[in-house]
């Protein structure tokens, strides 16, 4: 390939990194003839609750069934209030819907776009029983303020870290100061399995109910079941769930977490090349770390403000025409067709509108070659007039 056919290459806004390792895990589950939920996934749980500070980890199919099983094991029911932001991805209020419980939406801070203690607060309901605090785009959510407000008032807080692993948060991974923790291992995300969630905690017997849910609530698992010659007979304690991750998933998710601090840095390299590249351009705000921890730029978000010469959907069209697929910001889920209509609470959501209108996201991988990063920074300048 010539370097002009490269530079008119398609940039993508995210790639997973993947490499033989992973081919090579794979094919090792498959020659051991055990591919669904076994010795993998658990060798995967005690590696990740290892680097997160977890009590426990259980892992899951996705991030999404894992809110649902944190929602069902904090007994979050029907009449019940979840707050949530609605500047999020549509699973985390969804997983309110789930267990008949209403997400009631909170607006978030302009500056790291998570929930605060103020937010929360001001969308605070008597019916209120649990908020899922999410750590929007990698930035690690306030969440002690947050646990002050609602631990007294018996309001259980669940984090949804689906983008957060390697997040910080007051010196400690983020999640490990949540009595249930969400994540996700969707390819859009830092580290990833195909599709596939963790649920992690410091509550231990919500840990093992959880545990218990995600394969049909049964007393004890296939995989226990298998390794006998004469099964124990079964019993199915409760309605549960098929929530599990495959021993395919958790081989290559072992291999992604070995990855882990490489793509840490890397992500955070390549997101200190577009902030000094987009300081002093008046009306561009690149996300960065909140006083209080670091991010992993799992998204790297500029804000476009009414300084800049043209709008959001301007530049995003700008971008696309050099060949630079950038997406929208993160959206707002009370604007969704889905809960447009329906009661969600009365909180203003003025910074989440702004944020979902405002910000557009830039591509930023692993595999991001400067050569490519150049031309998204070229592109984005060249719209504000300086070069
Ligand atoms: C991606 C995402 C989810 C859903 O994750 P899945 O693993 O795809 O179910 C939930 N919450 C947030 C904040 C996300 O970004």
């Amino acid at each position: 390939m010539t370097v002009s056919e490269t530079q008119v290459g398609r940039i993508d806004v995210m790639k997973p990194w993947l490499g033989e390792e992973e081919a090579q895990a794979l094919a090792d589950v498959i020659a051991s003839g055990w591919v669904a939920q076994g010795p993998r996934v658990r060798e995967f749980e005690e590696g990740f609750a290892a680097g997160q500070d977890a009590g426990f980890a259980v892992a899951t199919s996705s991030c999404t069934s894992a809110l649902h099983l944190a929602l069902v094991v904090a007994g979050v029911g029907p009449g019940d209030d979840v707050v949530v932001p609605s500047f999020s991805f549509i699973a985390t209020a969804n997983a309110a819907t789930y267990v008949g419980a209403r997400p009631v939406f909170a607006d978030v801070d302009l500056r790291t776009g998570c929930v605060s203690a103020a937010t929360v607060k001001a969308a605070l309901t008597p019916a209120t029983r649990a908020v899922i605090a999410v750590d929007q785009g990698g930035v690690p959510v306030d969440l002690e303020p947050i646990r002050t407000l609602c631990d007294p008032l018996g309001i259980v807080v669940v984090e949804d870290a689906a983008c957060a692993i390697g997040s910080r948060y007051r010196g400690k991974p983020v999640g490990s100061n949540a009595e249930l923790a969400a994540w996700s291992f969707h390819p859009r995300k830092i580290l990833t399995t195909g599709e596939g969630g963790m649920l992690t905690g410091s509550r231990k017997d919500l840990g093992e109910r959880a545990r218990r849910l995600r394969e049909h609530a049964m007393s004890v698992s296939a995989a226990d079941r298998h390794a006998s010659l004469l099964a124990p007979a079964e019993q199915y304690l409760e309605i549960g769930f098929n929530y599990r991750m495959t021993d395919l998933q958790a081989a290559v998710g072992i291999v992604q977490l070995g990855r882990l601090e490489a793509v840490l840095r890397r992500r955070r390299e390549l997101a200190a090349t577009y902030a000094s590249a987009f300081t002093g351009v008046e009306g561009l705000r690149l996300v960065g770390d909140p006083s209080y921890g670091i991010t992993n730029f799992q998204s790297c978000w500029l804000e476009v403000g009414p300084a800049f010469p043209v709008g959001r959907e301007d530049l995003l069209a700008r971008l696309a025409s050099d060949g630079i697929s950038a997406r929208r910001g993160i959206m707002a889920a009370h604007r969704q067709p889905a809960y447009a209509g329906a009661d969600t609470g009365t909180a203003e959501l003025g910074v989440t509108e702004w944020l979902s209108d405002h910000t557009l996201i830039l591509p930023l991988y692993h595999e991001l070659a400067l050569h490519d990063q150049v031309r998204v920074i070229d592109s984005v300048l060249r719209a504000a007039g300086k070069s």
